[in-house]
């Protein structure tokens, strides 16, 4: 889409500013964005309070963001309500302007340095193997332990100049990981395994809601779980975990294919139902529906519930 001026792209630039980062005191340009992306605390629309004004900025590129508009009353949720970036300061930020080709750097030394601070993440692949104790769902995030491996060197076409690709530090990872500090993640940039782009994660979702065709290759899908079935009582048969789905396309419903055994270890059951999952696999056809299957540990989780308004 378009970033032009206007109304229009404002609302556009909004529904993607989730939060700002709130830190009292800091200057834009002056004061390290380290500090920032550290101590800022992430403020929803929703949360604004007048007192805030003027220390609110964009979780991407630092610049001073409003929320507009400015005069509701403090804790009035207003639908309308969203954050901009102020418009006399020029950035260039993912928020205001989705490029094609995704997020560029100048140099190697660049891209490892956003690396090293955060902004940027090389997927080699997600964890295959279920661990040899694997841990509960609901046990991880009470944990701050840090689920990324270090994978390869891996060449990557993220250079500025055409045609280049620099050599950059990958990371084993697992949509567990990206769901623990989801907030924070949305804002990073990530090339996924295979892709051409460093893109943010906000923008590599996808609602399977609207679907309306399987897809050829992987995809970072989410959904809100409406129903469980089993096809049996055995640990290894395979449970169908439903989700909301409005029927595009012709297909019936959508469902993640997982084995019974799998499923209660990503608490993936009847508790639940109504929250967010997200899974990275390929879409397809499955009976009269959609479906991904075979899908393997490190490639699906429950999202926590204060996550929920970032997908809504
Ligand atoms: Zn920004």
């Amino acid at each position: 889409m378009a970033d032009g001026s206007g109304k229009k792209s404002q609302n556009w630039e909004s529904n993607r500013i989730k939060h700002a980062l709130h830190l009292p005191g800091w200057v834009f340009r002056k004061d390290s964005e380290t500090t920032l992306r550290a101590n800022g605390k992430p403020v929803l629309v929703s949360e604004y309070q007048a007192d805030m004004k003027g220390s609110l900025f964009c979780p991407e590129c630092c610049c001073p963001l409003f929320r507009s508009p400015l005069n509701e009353e403090a804790n009035k949720t207003g639908k309308n309500a969203f954050y901009a970036h102020r418009r006399n300061i020029v950035t260039e930020c993912g928020l205001r302007t989705k490029k094609a080709e995704g997020k560029k750097y100048l140099s190697e030394e660049e891209a490892a340095q956003a690396i090293v601070d955060g902004k940027l993440v090389i997927v080699e692949g997600f964890l295959q193997s279920r661990p040899a104790t694997p841990e509960k769902q609901a046990e991880v995030y009470s944990q701050s332990a840090v689920e990324d491996q270090d994978g390869e060197i891996a060449s990557v076409p993220i250079a500025r100049h055409r045609g280049r690709s620099f050599n950059l530090p990958a990371k084993l990872t697992t949509v567990r990981g990206l769901c623990r500090k989801f907030d924070d993640n949305l804002y990073k940039y990530y090339v996924f395994p295979g892709a051409k782009h460093a893109r943010l994660l906000l923008d590599s979702l996808r609602n399977i809601s609207i679907m309306d065709s399987p897809t050829q290759s992987e995809i970072l899908g989410f959904g809100r779980i409406t129903s469980i079935w089993d096809a049996g009582s055995n640990p290894h048969n395979i449970r169908f975990v439903k989700l909301e789905f409005n029927r595009r396309g012709g297909y019936a419903d959508f469902s993640i294919k997982i084995q019974k055994y799998d499923a209660e270890l990503h608490d993936l059951n009847e508790g639940a139902i109504g929250k967010f999952v997200l899974f990275y696999g390929i879409v397809r056809e499955s009976g009269v529906g959609l479906a991904v299957s075979n899908l393997a540990w490190g490639e699906v989780s429950l999202l926590p519930a204060k996550y929920d308004q970032y997908l809504i």
